[in-house]
């Protein structure tokens, strides 16, 4: 691939010493970041290729930390009920999943992930079944992610083995060391997969060296189950079983205790929050700057977009501070720059991948975003932090250029993976086919 020099008005590293450059540069080599500084300091690279992005703002791509692809499929067709009780979930999504065929996965992932490409998203954490659709997908997109087989098993022995098998299978497949990962995903510990099925889905992260992902502490049942079995709380047991050794990635803690947060600093744990997720299903809010206070890793996530809508991460962390805000009744009560590190670092650490992804760093994996300055919403430059215009002036659509591994997925407002046009055209026959079958079904 060679050397590629890319050139902008600004460069924001997200680094551990917060270093700016304006204007700045960043040079390529392969995959990966072989150099990054100022202007001033480039004499002496040698490079095969110089793109002079002018008044761009380049800085890390984002992490999603916890979604569901296929499941914008899905989109605008829940409104009116919350998908974080028994009751809105099973009247809801249960009926159109029931009806969904594997040959509408493909499209809608190719939507999900042009969406995620075109509001600077560069890696992302899935969970959900039909991976064997959704893995060509993403790999076609060029979106680094982590992909966990999903898995309810409801304490049924026979679909626990199943499910196990398949979950293997599927792991075997994903061992090429490429940009995708397998992941285990139970839907939810002690709700839909029980003791048994949970100690079998750790025993299979730690022989494929993976994490796991779920949900957790969603509406308290898991509490409310442990509390009443082992006479403990949930996290108390998930240590006991050593789930707290593995990278586990536990999206939503909405019902996480305070007096557990000791447990899980110092581990692999990390809660994802997903801010419009909550306020759109009425859910509640975590207990997250207590988690943070605690030494707990937190990301960010757009959970599903049923009824998120959107998969616009700049929009995930303005809706958070201003929800975090509120809550402590503190302007600021979550600072810019720790809103951005969580949808950047706090997802790389999530994923065990810290060292490669997450900041601007030579040695760094190439995935790259870069904002158009000539957009609206920055002005007056001098006057607005430049945390605080990523995180409350701007959005997504400000996002012109998307490389990951140091290949442009987007380009100057262009993708160059996909054919967005088409996948939309599919997406609308695929729904049309949903609606009518479940429509279908309702009229048996
Ligand atoms: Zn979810």
């Amino acid at each position: 691939m060679g050397s590629t020099l890319i050139r902008a008005e600004q460069v924001v590293t997200l680094d551990d010493a917060d270093r700016i450059y304006e204007p700045g540069y960043v040079l390529v080599e392969d995959d990966r970041i072989a150099a990054i500084g100022p202007q001033a300091g480039l004499s002496g690279r040698h490079f095969d290729e110089t793109i002079d992005l002018g008044p761009r703002l380049l800085m890390p791509g984002l992490v999603n930390a916890h979604t569901h692809s296929p499941m914008v499929l899905f989109r605008g067709m829940v409104e009116g009920h919350s998908l974080f009780n028994f009751d809105g979930w099973y009247n809801t999504i249960r009926v159109v999943e029931e009806v969904m065929t594997p040959d509408m996965i493909g499209a809608a992932v190719g939507v999900s992930c042009a969406e995620m490409i075109r509001t600077g998203t560069t890696t992302f954490a899935d969970q959900y079944f039909w991976m064997d659709q959704i893995v060509p997908q993403v790999r076609r997109s060029g979106l680094r992610a982590a992909l966990a087989y999903g898995i309810v098993e409801l304490g049924d022995k026979a679909a626990r083995t199943r499910e196990l098998a398949a979950a293997t299978a599927f792991l075997q497949s994903m061992q090429d060391g490429g940009r995708l990962r397998g992941w285990v995903g139970p839907h939810a510990f002690f709700v839909d997969n029980s003791e048994e099925a949970m100690a079998l889905e750790l025993a299979l992260a730690q022989r494929f060296d993976t994490g796991l992902h779920v949900h957790f502490g969603t509406s308290g049942e898991e509490e409310r189950y442990s509390q009443s079995h082992y006479g403990h709380s949930a996290v108390t047991q998930m240590a006991a079983m050593g789930l707290l050794q593995q990278p586990l990635l536990a999206a939503h803690c909405l019902a996480l205790p305070e007096s557990d947060l000791p447990l899980l600093s110092a581990t692999r744990f990390t809660a994802v929050i997903a801010p419009s997720s909550f306020m759109r299903n009425a859910a509640g809010l975590p207990p997250l700057l207590a988690l943070r206070r605690a030494g707990v890793n937190t990301a960010l996530g757009t959970d599903n977009v049923t009824n998120n809508n959107s998969y616009d991460m700049f929009k995930e962390m303005q809706i958070l501070g201003k929800l975090m805000a509120l809550q402590h009744r503190t302007p600021n009560a979550l600072p810019t720059r720790e809103i951005l590190e969580m949808a950047t670092m706090g997802g790389a650490r999530a994923l065990g991948l810290e060292d490669e992804i997450g900041s601007l760093q030579v040695g760094k994996k190439a995935d790259v975003i870069a904002l158009d300055l000539h957009e609206i919403g920055w002005a007056p430059r001098n006057g607005q932090d430049v945390y605080t215009a990523l995180v409350y002036a701007v959005s997504g659509m400000h996002v012109r250029d998307v490389m990951v591994d140091g290949t442009w997925l987007y380009r100057d407002g262009a993708w160059k993976t996909l054919d967005y046009r088409q996948l939309v055209k599919a997406l609308e026959a695929d729904a049309a086919r949903l609606a009518h079958a479940s429509r279908l079904k309702g009229d048996l």
